[in-house]
């Protein structure tokens, strides 16, 4: 037996005893006739004491242990005279009789500190030893946590875990897919699963009427910190629901996990806002209802004044910010420049100061008067002391960089608290999107989403008004989760493929397994998909996800550790009857 106890158990109610740990050394200190050796594992940290006074080569021994060296010792528990109140075994040390070296260590390439000195390439290339740090452990103690409250609260409901296959062909979910190609069926691909999405509805079909599964998903798109090529959600199905018995049903499962793994308790029902107030009072269909600012529209009280921009522009959107008309040039300036990023794209930013002394300043004065301006307080509801920021343009565009900036502002005036939770439901999502480039609509959601039915027979004569029976959970600006009640009849489903622009026949190719199905008993049913590493960065207070990951990818989607994508060898490529051909640009 390596050891009788762990580094974090010990307390003073075992002084006296004889004990065997094991760990890692975090850090040696030599203090009079005395080595002392912090013991490090997973579940916390002893002080080891070596007295000179008893064995000398014990000492010296000691002495000599470098940082990281995996060591087994054995003594007896004692109380510390000088105790350290911030951990919890403070109160005791171990006098060590035995010591044995299991391991020695090279020295690490960054501290295994909370606070490492290591750079993010160097700690992802080592990456199992920054999960030797506690900040990165806890985080993955709390996706632990997570996933098993998931399903101790799933199973409780008498949802059935039911695992899905990997190597498939595409899912519709709207990215590129990862293929694998086929030694046995030469010339032909798998594709990996954007997400078990037809899988689960088949399992409608067999009956599974509640169905989940913490399940890996695969999507190869431009990556960002909340995004991962390979990502977890939490799939879920259920049969013989409406809308309103799903949202219960995972408002319950949010609302059990934000209570079992960060003590958060919510009070009364989420609230929920239609995807078109959404996009009109946030510009955004996650809003972060963690601070106001809402959008005011501004057309009426900024045209025919001779500005020609707000005058020509379709949409004058106007937000306040607080207690901000101290902004100086300077900041303005910065803002201004802010919101011409190419990221953000405005062309830019007016502003209008609501002095205490209740006159205004704008870079606009030339153009409105005083009492204009005092107009735009009156509609936006400015106070003395506020700033008013004015963005125009077309709608989409104005939109989304009016939520850029409004995020930026809640970050600079501290109002976005990641220790503050707002749910917010965003339901009655539109079927479809026009897409610029291909020149037609894609299903927002997935294709499988089924229309509201009372908006079907606007399919054939306005098809971008028709709303979905579609929901996401947002939270603080991000969307844990989505999902929808599905199409369960084969003409409708044919009719949607034919509006996202598929022939009868790539309809079948594609989907024709599904809609076979539809014709042997598919209930009524729909569902939701959360995702893992989001709702657990999330909740952890993050806005990264590959902190909560343990081996995530970089931005060019490389694992820096393993070294992969790599090339593979010729035999192989052989086996596979594949030829690599790189284009150069
Ligand atoms: N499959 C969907 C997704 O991955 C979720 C769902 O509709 O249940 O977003």
């Amino acid at each position: 037996m390596y050891r009788t106890h762990t580094c974090g158990e010990l307390r003073l109610s075992d002084v006296g005893n004889e004990v065997t740990l094991s760990g890692w050394v975090q850090r040696t200190r030599e203090m009079g006739g005395m080595t002392f050796v912090d013991l490090r594992d997973r579940y916390g940290i002893t002080q080891l004491a070596f007295s000179t006074e008893g064995n000398e080569e014990l000492n010296q021994k000691a002495r000599k242990l470098g940082r990281e060296f995996v060591i087994q010792v054995k003594g007896k528990v004692i109380e510390r005279s000088s105790k350290n109140m911030t951990i919890p075994t403070g109160e005791i040390e171990i006098i060590v009789a035995e010591l044995n070296i299991l391991n020695a260590a090279k020295t690490p390439p960054f501290t295994i500190e909370n606070e490492t000195d290591g750079g993010e390439e160097q700690r992802m290339k080592y990456r199992y030893l920054d999960i030797r740090r506690k900040a990165v452990l806890d985080k993955l103690r709390l996706r632990n946590k997570v996933s098993l409250e998931t399903r101790k609260y799933l199973d409780s409901v008498d949802f059935m875990d039911v695992e899905t296959p990997y190597l498939i062909k595409s899912t519709p979910e709207g990215a590129r897919d990862f293929v694998v190609p086929s030694r046995m069926n030469q010339g032909e691909f798998y594709a990996l699963p954007q997400s078990p999405q037809t899988f689960k509805q088949l399992l409608m079909v067999s009956g599974i009427d509640k169905y989940y599964q913490i399940v890996r998903c695969f999507r190869d798109e431009d990556l960002r910190a909340d995004r991962q090529p390979e990502f977890t959600q939490i799939d879920c199905e259920m049969s013989f629901v409406e809308q309103e018995d799903i949202l219960n049903t995972f408002e319950g499962m949010v609302k059990h996990l934000f209570k079992s793994c960060r003590d958060v308790e919510f009070e009364g029902d989420f609230p929920r806002m239609t995807y078109a107030e959404a996009m009109e009072t946030y510009g955004s269909d996650k809003p972060d209802i963690r601070f106001g600012m809402e959008f005011k529209n501004m057309n009426s009280v900024t045209k025919d004044k001779g500005f020609k921009i707000f005058d020509e522009a379709e949409l004058v959107l106007g937000i306040v910010a607080n207690e901000c008309a101290v902004y100086t040039r300077k900041q303005l300036d910065a803002l201004t420049k802010w919101v011409q990023r190419p990221q953000v794209g405005a062309k830019g930013l007016v502003y209008a100061k609501y002095n205490d002394d209740g006159t205004f300043k704008s870079s606009v004065d030339k153009f409105y008067s005083q009492e204009d301006l005092q107009a735009w307080a009156d509609h936006t509801g400015a106070k003395p002391g506020d700033l008013i920021f004015i963005l125009s343009g077309d709608t989409d565009k104005v939109r989304s960089q009016m939520n850029d900036l409004r995020l930026h502002m809640g970050d600079e005036l501290g109002l976005r608290n990641p220790n503050e939770f707002k749910p917010l439901w965003v339901i009655d999502f539109p079927l479809l999107e026009w897409d610029e480039d291909s020149n037609r609509f894609h299903a927002m959601h997935h294709p499988f989403t089924s229309p509201k039915a009372e908006d079907v027979a606007l399919l054939e004569t306005d098809p971008g008004k028709v709303r979905a029976n579609a929901y996401d959970l947002a939270m603080n600006g991000v969307e844990l989760g989505g999902g929808s009640i599905r199409i369960h009849d084969k003409s409708l489903q044919a009719l949607m493929l034919k509006h996202l622009g598929f022939t009868e026949e790539e309809a079948n190719k594609q989907f024709g397994f599904l809609m076979d199905a539809f014709e042997f008993g598919a209930p009524p049913h729909g569902g939701i998909a959360f995702g893992l590493d989001r709702l657990t960065a999330t909740m952890g207070g993050s806005d990264s996800i590959r902190d909560y990951i343990a081996f995530p990818k970089n931005n060019s989607g490389r694992d820096v550790m393993i070294d992969a994508p790599a090339t593979i060898d010729n035999e192989q490529l052989k086996e596979l009857a594949l030829k690599v051909e790189i284009e150069k640009e």
